[in-house]
């Protein structure tokens, strides 16, 4: 990774090289911590964060449903966020606010440990790479299963739960294939390792139900995209061959961005290149990042 100059921890500016934790940091040995990815893109009117305040939302949220009390109110996240770009004088790039429960006590139960918030930023290209954006990626479904709502509450973006995503996206890195999507514990669909499934069949775009998985924003945001394109948007459980069968399919996330499949399971998805509604809807969705299209422009905040 492109190391940028200084990381934002608990309320001042650290250089890039010195933005360490104590090893008996809990979230550390346990995995309890929330997290967000958020991407700020340079465009016509300069730089721009694409949806901040949902994501500060999510970042709450998620810190919420894990009992987190986060020492700082949702103003003073989004200005340090911002900050955090600025003073790394970056038109584009990633950004990651991370919430930790800091050293103090061990074991299971984190007791008073302080809770830390840290902001990074640093540049991030494709994350599935440019080939994939253009042309679509491959895409197995994994050995490994989505978490049981009663084993993980999704609707929290919770650093443990990558556990799951990294066993599920080495194995499918290992078999030579660029992501891997999981089932979940009923066998229908539930996400992709970091971003959310979409299929076209029979010209209606269908996604999976928040059940099992994370509330993307930019699976969101696409939804709107598609519903004022005068699409039919669904969300409804679907299953691996529905997938094969698909005219089109593709993933969305912050780091994915609006990513085309072009194969599955060895299976080519439509006529195994981006189809006509992933591209118009990629294109859309790019335009408006880039500040290009200026509808939704309130889904962007300058830098
Ligand atoms: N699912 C998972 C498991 C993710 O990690 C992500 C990335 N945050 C997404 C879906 C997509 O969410 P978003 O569009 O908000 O980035």
């Amino acid at each position: 990774m492109q190391a940028s100059e200084q990381i934002w921890m608990d309320g001042k500016f650290v250089p890039w090289g010195e933005a360490n934790v104590h090893i008996l940091t809990h979230s550390l040995h346990y995995g309890l911590a929330a997290f967000e990815g958020i991407r700020c893109y340079k465009g016509k009117q300069g730089s721009a964060i694409f949806r901040l305040q949902e994501h500060v939302d999510r970042l709450f949220e998620s810190a919420h449903i894990a009992m987190m009390a986060i020492p700082y109110d949702k103003k003073q996240v989004t200005e340090a966020i911002i900050e955090t770009v600025r003073v790394n004088k970056l038109d584009s790039c990633y950004i990651r606010p991370l919430v930790y429960i800091g050293y103090g006590m061990m074991g299971v139960h984190p007791g008073d440990n302080p809770i830390r918030l840290a902001i990074a930023a640093w540049r991030w290209g494709a994350y599935l790479g440019e080939e994939a954006l253009t042309h679509g990626m491959r895409a197995c479904v994994s050995s490994f299963t989505r978490h049981h709502v009663n084993v993980s509450m999704t609707r929290g973006k919770i650093s443990g739960y990558y556990v799951n995503s990294i066993l599920a996206k080495r194995e499918a890195k290992a078999n030579g294939y660029d992501e891997a999507i999981l089932l979940d514990p009923d066998g229908y669909v539930a996400e992709g390792t970091g971003e959310n499934v979409f299929i076209v069949r029979r010209g209606r775009l269908i996604t999976t139900p928040l059940t099992s998985i994370l509330e993307g924003i930019t699976r969101s945001s696409l939804m709107q995209l598609a519903r004022e394109r005068n699409l039919q948007v669904v969300e409804e459980r679907f299953t691996r061959d529905a997938m094969y069968v698909a005219e089109e399919a593709f993933v969305t996330g912050t780091a994915a961005e609006v990513t085309p499949i072009r194969e599955i399971d060895g299976r080519r998805i439509g006529t195994g290149k981006p189809g006509p509604i992933t591209t118009s809807l990629q294109q859309a969705f790019f335009a408006i990042v880039r500040g290009e299209d200026s509808a939704h422009s309130n889904w962007l905040t300058p830098v």
